[in-house]
């Protein structure tokens, strides 16, 4: 009976917390006269039940960074028609799994990666790839630098097994709207350079934005936001 209780109290609160994002995109899209991103649910940390919540209540798109986590909760909600982005680093010895689990991989930032994905993806559907970009030269961060990102580009367009959408950026945390735009701002010009360089690309995806800035990514023409802590709560 609890349990039950329990449950009830937070499908109730994931839904308010649903309609929340939900507006704030739509008041953003309208402000910025720019069209709707996906909205992907990143539910790293999230149990199996709360996604399930969540796909209930209409989300079909769900973000994971750590291969083993998310491969027991796939296992777990086989039955939803979930489409599944990796958006974490990924080490080489997890590339199969990725491959062979994920329809997205946003975190593409070296050459090793992308061959052994589009090496190891035997499906009839081909693999949605994103170049991560570290748009703040931190060595720390994930992310190949801008000017090394037409290099790796060219050579991930090549790839039969992949198809190149798009670029994906996680800029350092900053508070005011214009200081956020400017990174995405960014990110948005790379990608009009590489599309313009690599035209056979569709190059219709920048996934930026999430919890905090999603504002300023649909300002500057995001087509996924990536929202973790504002959809399921604060993560422990
Ligand atoms: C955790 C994570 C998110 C979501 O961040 P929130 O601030 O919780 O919305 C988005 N993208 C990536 C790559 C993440 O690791």
């Amino acid at each position: 009976m609890q349990n039950l209780q329990d449950n009830l109290i937070q499908a109730h609160q994931l839904q308010q917390n649903l309609s929340s994002v939900e507006h704030r995109i739509q008041q953003a899209v309208e402000a910025f006269h720019q069209p709707s991103p996906l909205l992907l649910a990143v539910s790293k940390t999230r149990t199996s039940q709360q996604i399930r919540e969540l796909a209930n209540l209409g989300v079909q798109h769900f973000g994971e960074n750590y291969l083993q986590e998310a491969l027991a909760k796939q296992a777990d909600l086989t039955d939803l028609p979930i489409t599944w982005h990796f958006i974490g680093p990924i080490q080489a010895n997890k590339t199969r799994a990725i491959a062979e689990n994920f329809d997205w991989a946003h975190s593409i930032d070296r050459l090793k990666i992308a061959e052994r994905l589009n090496n190891q993806t035997h499906r009839s559907k081909r693999m949605n790839i994103c170049l991560q970009i570290n748009l703040d030269n931190e060595d720390t961060k994930s992310g190949i630098i801008p000017t090394d990102a037409i290099e790796l580009a060219r050579h991930v367009a090549t790839m039969p097994n992949l198809i190149l959408r798009g670029l994906m950026a996680i800029p350092a945390p900053r508070t005011n709207i214009a200081e956020q735009r400017e990174g995405f701002h960014q990110l948005s010009m790379l990608m009009s350079k590489l599309k313009t360089a690599i035209p056979q690309c569709p190059w219709d995806t920048l996934s930026m934005g999430m919890s905090k800035d999603l504002e300023a990514a649909i300002a500057e023409g995001s087509t996924i936001v990536r929202v973790g802590t504002d959809l399921f709560g604060p993560r422990q």
